[in-house]
């Protein structure tokens, strides 16, 4: 469906704006013309707007991987509707309804009312999708699969344990991995988030706010262990990952918020790979290969993208406080329009 757009406010829009690194109180709301798509770029009226960890971690200037000029507006992921396309950029047009998953292009900018991205970073929004749901996608979706499959390699049949995942990235690789053939085990820090995994996909769920939570995984493994464990907490896990894991087995580090000492010898027993990811690395061929599988999930209606909480624009400032204290129960995003 599209609709026709005017142009609100009179040619100018609201965003986030940081002017120097810190906690989540540099953030301001301002008021700023409306930016103009160059060639091969379209502008996009967000509607919504994905809240990543990594938008916080950018945002406190201490972040490996990216340390933007001053000032800008932060976030990668966003859904809406086009509505200026630059010269070039033929694959879109106006009205269209569409998500931005800008992370490859190291696009920032989506808190805000409309934000200018590369045409290669938009992608079609399937109609039973809302702009929540939208703006839930990119950064997570690709990071789950970049997990799963191009650094995980799992296989159907195979069981994958999800620490940590009833957030923004845990749960579509439930979805994707239960959707593959895998058997998922997931874990959450609440009853509500447990409950929300199974209804997902996963298999069995268990609470990894409780002292050893991981012990069934014995009989749901009759002894043998899980083939891949995805983590989303490396510094609190890692050492306890190895007592679960399968000879051979593989652990993607896909979060850690601190160090660990632990014994390095868990690794040879167990003759175990430790494979770090960061979306950073990907290359275009990863990429694309990325949002093929994507939009196939999507179109096909079985993967569902899953909003948890949604905050105001101009509450960007708690949303980064909620995504640091956890408690998640899918994906955090801000509501633009
Ligand atoms: P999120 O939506 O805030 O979810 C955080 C998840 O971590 C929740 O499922 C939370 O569970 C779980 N968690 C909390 N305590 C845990 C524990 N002790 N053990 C295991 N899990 C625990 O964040 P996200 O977007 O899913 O991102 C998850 C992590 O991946 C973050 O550290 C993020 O920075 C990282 N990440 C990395 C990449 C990459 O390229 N490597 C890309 C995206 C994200 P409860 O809230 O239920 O306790």
């Amino acid at each position: 469906m599209r609709r026709d757009l005017t142009i609100a406010s009179g040619g100018t829009l609201r965003k986030i704006q940081v002017d120097r690194f810190g906690s989540a109180e540099v953030m301001q709301l301002v008021e700023a013309d409306l930016p103009h798509p160059s060639s091969n770029q379209v502008r996009v009226r967000v509607c919504a707007a994905g809240v990543n960890p990594a938008d916080a971690y950018i945002r406190s200037g201490t972040y490996a991987f990216a340390r933007p000029e001053l000032p800008y507006t932060p976030g990668f992921d966003a859904a809406g509707i086009i509505e200026e396309v630059g010269e070039g950029a033929t694959a879109h047009h106006v009205g269209d309804r569409v998500f931005v998953a800008g992370i490859l292009a190291l696009h920032t900018g989506a808190y805000a009312e409309a934000m200018v991205c590369d045409a290669t970073a938009v992608f079609p929004l399937p109609e039973h999708l809302t702009f929540q749901q939208g703006a839930a996608i990119g950064v997570p979706w690709v990071t789950a699969f970049r997990a799963l499959f191009q650094r995980g390699h799992l296989q159907p049949g195979e069981t994958v344990l999800i620490h940590g995942a009833s957030g923004g990235v845990g749960l579509p690789a439930v979805q994707m991995a239960a959707h593959f053939g895998a058997i998922v085990v997931g874990t959450a820090g609440t009853k509500a988030g447990m409950t929300l995994i199974r209804s997902h996909g996963a298999h069995a769920a268990l609470n990894h706010s409780k002292e050893g939570y991981l012990e069934p995984i014995d009989v749901i493994t009759s002894n043998s262990g899980v083939g891949l464990i995805l983590e989303m907490l490396a510094d609190r896990n890692l050492e306890k990952d190895f007592s679960v894991l399968a000879k051979g087995g593989r652990i993607v580090v896909v979060g850690s918020r601190g160090k660990l000492s632990f014994a390095p010898r868990l690794s040879m027993i167990k003759e175990a790979d430790i494979r770090g990811t960061a979306l950073w690395n990907m290359t275009v061929a990863d990429h694309t290969q990325a949002m093929d599988a994507i939009m196939g999930y999507l179109d096909g209606e079985e993967l569902l993208p899953v909003v948890g909480t949604v905050f105001k624009l101009s509450e960007a400032p708690n949303a980064h406080d909620f995504v640091r204290l956890g408690g998640a129960l899918g994906k955090c995003v801000l509501d633009c329009e």
